[in-house]
């Protein structure tokens, strides 16, 4: 049917500018944890490699974008990238999982290399034609890379932290954790006692003690999207609709917003929401994975002659397991399929006005989706936006580490490390 014919086209959509991110690899030399040398390949499958070739320099050297990324066959040493700014209006960062208990005892390999402190590489095991073993070596670069060793409070002094200062200068900033299901999203963003949202609580408290904010209220809501509807976690997941006024300002209408005035009682508001989240009994969407999470912190004045208006918002948003539909397990039916075509629009559209953003663009792309709608007000001119992404290690996870990888590679659209936040 049309639906299905349209799901398909979303789902396929995700390719379209695979060409443009073409990420080379060098000579490094390296001899992998298999004892088999690394071979100079690209960062795509075969299928890719004609146009790859055609994308080299005369020189043989592979095209770089942007100047982002490492130059090719090791001639920068990789050390030589500078420390990426705290302070950057858009900021990608990647978190890689350790191998858990499960994959070590299949003897599935870890594959992800934290080369340095914004680096990684992914080392798949292939096999030539000719049946001789090689490891393809695909390198990225962003603002920070995370090794698995990596705590929950490192992650947050290089991402969330600057974000909480930051909104009681009176902007909006936005924490995505986007990744495949498994890869520590949820880990990293909402995990109730270390996340990155009640770090951040810990501090805005602070800061919220401080005189010169005794104007200020600290306010939670926490809602969830899934496909394109939103419940409130904070109303036994009521269904609320978001609407546009005349000033084209978004509102969820009927949003539950609690007043919380320290981080003991936000933490027992975020845990009366999740509660909610994954006991949700309406029967769909019994699978969080499938739905996105927004928890958002506003800082509410009260003293305004307007009524309580609001003066920052710091958002942390678990986004949907970003893996296709062939890895949903067995439910190939059409509520998957309108799943992942959804949740593959949404992630395109996060994409985009994360791009926009990052470009001062005037042009918004968000009615694109109920996700990137709601968040309108998050890509605005002086919004900041963190996103992490995660990657598991293991070698049966490969395509979509490098998936994941590949998007957060596009979200940012140029290196933007001197510019002003503006
Ligand atoms: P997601 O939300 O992306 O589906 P989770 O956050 O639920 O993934 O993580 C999957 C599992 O891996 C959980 O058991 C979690 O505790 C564990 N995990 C994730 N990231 C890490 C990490 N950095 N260190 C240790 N364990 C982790
Ligand atoms: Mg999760």
């Amino acid at each position: 049917s049309q639906a299905v014919a349209q799901a398909q086209r979303n789902l396929e959509d995700s390719d379209d500018d695979l060409e443009r991110v073409v990420r080379k690899t060098g000579q490094s030399g390296l001899v992998n944890a298999y004892g088999i040398p690394v071979r100079p390949t690209t960062a795509h499958s075969a299928k890719r490699s004609a146009s790859d070739r055609r994308s080299l320099a005369p020189s043989g050297r592979p095209a770089t974008r942007g100047g982002r990324g490492e130059s090719s066959f090791g001639l920068a040493p990789r050390e030589k990238t500078p420390p990426s700014n705290l302070h950057d209006k858009i900021r990608v960062c990647v978190r890689k999982r350790p191998l858990n208990s499960k994959e070590k005892e299949r003897g599935d390999k870890d594959i992800v290399v934290a080369t340095g402190a914004r680096s990684l590489s992914v080392m798949e095991p292939k096999v030539k034609v000719d049946l001789t073993k090689y490891i393809e070596e695909s390198r990225f670069v962003f603002d920070e890379v995370f090794s698995e060793n990596a705590t929950n409070t490192q992650v947050y002094e290089r991402t969330a932290k600057p974000l909480v200062e930051y909104i009681f200068g009176g902007g909006n900033a936005t924490c995505f954790a986007y990744g495949q299901t498994g890869s520590g999203k949820t880990y990293t963003m909402l995990d109730a006692h270390n996340g990155l949202y009640i770090q951040a609580a810990d501090d805005l408290f602070a800061m919220a003690a401080r005189p010169e904010h005794s104007h200020l209220n600290v306010h939670v809501s926490f809602y969830e999207i899934y496909l394109t509807n939103l419940y409130d976690l904070l109303a036994n997941r009521a269904k609320l609709n978001a609407r546009e006024d005349a000033n084209q300002n978004v509102c969820i209408q009927g949003l539950r917003e609690v007043l919380v005035q320290s981080s003991d009682d936000l933490l027992s508001v975020f845990e009366y929401g999740n509660n909610c989240r994954s006991t949700g009994s309406t029967g769909a969407n019994s699978d969080s994975s499938r739905s996105h999470a927004i928890l958002q912190i506003s800082l509410r004045d009260s003293t305004s002659q307007r009524g309580s208006v609001i003066r920052g918002k710091l958002s942390f948003i678990d986004l949907a397991g970003n893996e296709r539909g062939a890895d949903r397990g067995d439910r190939a039916d059409k509520q998957t399929m309108m799943e992942g075509a959804e949740i593959n629009k949404s992630l395109l559209a996060l994409k985009e006005c994360i791009r926009a953003l990052d470009l001062n663009k005037k042009h918004q792309p968000f009615r694109q989706s109920k996700l990137t709608q709601v968040l309108k007000d998050s890509f605005l001119g002086n919004s900041r936006a963190c996103m992490v992404a995660t990657i598991s290690p293991n070698t049966s996870n490969s395509d979509n580490t490098l998936n994941t990888l590949r998007y957060a590679d596009r979200v940012k659209a140029m290196k933007n490390s001197n510019g002003p936040a503006s």
